[in-house]
């Protein structure tokens, strides 16, 4: 395995190369600090493309002011060492100044997936991300692209980029890897203290209660909204940003669920932002 030490040109010289193989080129776009669901994304490409491309980038645009930009994890040696493990063909190490060179004017906005839930606590996120998910897919234009069902609401802002600019790449969507507590494996639970690590969970849980309830004959959207919001204000340190039931694919809140939805959550523990969110069907 190499790293890219030839930067965009090297990464689009191999990928052009590595394109006509039979089953082709996937790729596994991240910001390093790789876990265990990074490395599921990376075992689903390996498993269905001849070459596995790993971005690693620490995307500077889908930060806002006072967001964690800074201090989020950062852990190259060891990223590389375990691509390397798991068999990946090239770890793309994109840099700030070659992707946004003094000059760059263009930014792709995904309009109305992006003004609800974690865009409307994160102003400008979702266009830093559909901007960069956009280059690198220009970049390597490989058939695959893989993204955790982890970040619901990203996968659907890719998934319409993706078909919305015609763009000649398969989205593949996989599960979110858990802790054997139930809480989403994060690289920023690497910031959480070992104070507030046994607390992160409860979101997940207040997931679940809804999914329960729902199960028990409970649909009313509020409810189940509800239900999540008070579980989670009665732990201690978290702030609630929001919670909701959505159409899966729309995002748009319910008011009663009758078929397939989404419960999902933000909140923030001992000044870290947790997300999550749970399929939940009648
Ligand atoms: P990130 O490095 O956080 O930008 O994540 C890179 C990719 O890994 C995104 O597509 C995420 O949705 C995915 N991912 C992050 N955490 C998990 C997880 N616990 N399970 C599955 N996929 C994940």
């Amino acid at each position: 395995m190499t790293a890219t030490a030839g930067g965009i040109a090297e990464m689009r010289r191999l990928a052009r190369e590595w394109r006509a193989e039979a089953r082709g080129v996937g790729l596994v776009p991240t910001m390093g600090a790789l876990h265990d669901g990074h490395m599921s994304l990376v075992q689903a490409a390996r498993d269905q493309s001849d070459r596995v491309v790993v971005s690693i980038f620490v995307n500077p645009i889908q930060f806002g002011p006072g967001e964690d930009y800074d201090r989020y994890p950062r852990t190259l040696e060891a990223d590389l060492e375990r691509c390397q493990a798991a068999g990946v063909d090239v770890v793309f190490l994109a840099t700030a100044a070659e992707m946004y060179p003094p000059g760059y004017h263009t930014h792709v906005v995904v309009e109305d997936l992006t003004t609800g839930l974690c865009g409307a606590f994160r102003p400008g996120h979702f266009r830093g991300v559909a901007t960069v998910v956009a280059k690198l897919l220009h970049i390597v234009a490989p058939q695959r692209a893989y993204f955790g069902e982890k970040d619901y609401q990203q996968l659907q802002v890719v998934r319409h980029l993706v078909a919305d600019l015609n763009m000649d790449t398969e989205v593949v969507a996989c599960p979110t890897v858990r802790e054997s507590d139930g809480l989403a494996l994060s690289s920023r639970n690497a910031l959480l203290t070992p104070e507030a690590r046994p607390r992160a969970p409860c979101l997940y849980r207040a997931l679940c209660r809804a999914r329960d309830l729902l199960r028990s004959g409970e649909r009313s959207a509020t409810a189940l909204q509800s239900e999540m919001r008070e579980s989670l204000e009665r732990v201690s340190g978290v702030g609630v940003d929001y919670v909701a039931v959505v159409d899966s694919r729309t995002l748009e809140r319910l008011d009663l669920v009758e078929g397939e939805a989404v419960a999902l959550g933000a909140i923030r523990l001992a000044g870290v932002r947790l997300i999550d969110n749970l399929r939940i069907s009648v």
